[in-house]
């Protein structure tokens, strides 16, 4: 950096532990991949924000406003993309930080899309109907002059779901005046979703366990398998965690321990999943489970078991409980579960890490997918879905073990150079303006 120009930081940005991890694991990777200095900063910065209120009437009739935000983090290579997070912590430096990790999750996987993210800070399980349709609706259109489907493509993210895309959607459409179901993406089948979407990241997740499972026993770090013989444990039991449980267990996997907000439960012959799945239905929990045992919540990510995946919010495993993980396989289903100090610990013992731009990226696979099949209206099986899923994340877990191995580096590192070494030769080509 030129010296006239000392390097100030940012008040504005850097404010969350996400931001700063997602920018501190980026510069380890821009350093040992030698990136250009110049692209380097301008990555280390999100493009644009907006900061809205969102006004609704409550149910009581009393009026609330909300603080909701959009952040675009890079445009370089098409339109953002990323999902938008109801949640009471949310705030403009997480949003940033999470938007950056769309712009590299994008790029890794060869998506022609950006990074964005968006939210409100707001409790949804307090939300009724109504007031969530309101909420969805009102922030829909204070953001409306940033979205479209050639500019900036909503998803489902925490706290939200293919119900609150639909209101996205017929809010957009209202504004326009015909329906655009290409400026959003996690929509319901009959509003133009995809076939596979809501269980893309979850499946996204085991492809890529998989995957390394593969590479691990071929380089002698095994013997691993994804079958009877293994067995996992799951922090977070929602769109992502449920369905990779389900999944695993499909395949014969034992999943010992599974945690949601309420609380944990274990079984050491491993959980019955559909009952499990059936009980949270109706319960919204996976607390009180007949076919457990309750466990301290924080224990999830603490026990002996091949496969951990935190699968809830960011920083679940940082500088406090690292030396308590004992897993040996640790598959990132959440954005951000792992500090950056909390890494290079678990890298050092030896944990094989699979990072979240990898290993959650099913979902904005699948939903780049469902933008495709909108605008072309042309619609694809399930089967075709899954399969080009796969394909994507073998060609991306592939890109990312070329630069592990290159570089000698962390899975984290490995996969950020892959991502960046894409992205930032679309950014040299395309120059800087003016
Ligand atoms: N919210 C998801 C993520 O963090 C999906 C984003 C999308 O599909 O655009 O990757």
């Amino acid at each position: 950096m030129s010296n006239r120009h000392s390097d100030l930081g940012s008040h504005l940005w850097d404010s969350s532990a996400i931001f700063r991890n997602a920018v501190t694991q980026f510069e380890q990777a821009a350093t040992i991949m030698g990136l250009d200095p110049n692209i380097k900063e301008r990555i280390k910065h999100p493009k644009r924000a907006l900061i809205v209120s969102v006004p609704i009437r409550l149910d009581d009739g009393t009026v609330k406003v909300f603080e909701g935000y959009r952040v675009q983090h890079n445009i370089t290579l098409g339109p953002g993309k990323g999902g938008i997070r109801f949640h009471p912590h949310v705030n403009l430096s997480e949003v940033a930080g999470l938007a950056m990790l769309m712009t590299m999750k994008c790029s890794l996987v060869g998506l022609p899309l950006g990074g964005a993210k968006g939210g409100i800070r707001v409790n949804a399980s307090d939300l009724s109907r109504q007031e969530a349709q309101a909420l969805t609706r009102r922030y829909t259109m204070e953001i409306s002059s940033l979205l479209g489907p050639e500019k900036d493509i909503p998803a489902p993210d925490i706290g939200t779901d293919a119900q609150n895309m639909a209101w996205v959607m017929d809010t957009y459409s209202q504004q326009k005046g015909y329906a655009v179901p290409g400026v959003v993406t996690g929509k319901p089948i009959e509003v133009g979703g995809s076939l596979g979407r809501a269980e893309s990241t979850s499946r996204g997740v085991v492809y890529t366990l998989e995957d390394s499972v593969k590479y691990l026993n071929a380089k002698g770090r095994g013997p691993f398998s994804v079958d009877s013989k293994a067995t996992a444990a799951i922090q977070g039991f929602g769109k992502v965690g449920a369905i990779a449980a389900q999944e695993l267990h499909d395949r014969g996997v034992k999943i010992i321990a599974v945690s949601d907000v309420q609380g944990a439960v274990i079984n050491q012959r491993g959980l019955d999943v559909p009952a499990l799945i059936q009980y949270t239905n109706s319960k919204g929990t996976v607390k009180g489970f007949p076919g457990a045992e309750a466990l301290p919540l924080e224990q999830v990510l603490e026990l002996a078991v091949d496969f951990l995946i935190p699968a809830a919010i960011d920083g679940a495993i940082d500088e406090h409980n690292v030396s308590r993980v004992k897993a040996r396989i640790i598959a990132e289903g959440a954005n951000g579960p792992i500090t950056a100090d909390a890494q290079k610990v678990l890298e050092e013992k030896g944990v094989f890490i699979i990072p979240d731009i990898l290993c959650n990226a099913g979902g904005v696979i699948v939903s780049y997918f469902e933008w495709e099949q909108g605008l072309q209206s042309f619609f694809w099986s399930e089967e075709e879905v899954n399969k080009r899923l796969r394909e994507v994340l073998a060609r991306a877990f592939t890109k990312v073990i070329g630069s592990y191995e290159h570089y000698r580096c962390g899975m984290k590192e490995a996969a950020l150079i892959a991502s960046t070494e894409t992205l930032s030769k679309a950014m040299l080509y395309r120059g800087l303006f003016p």
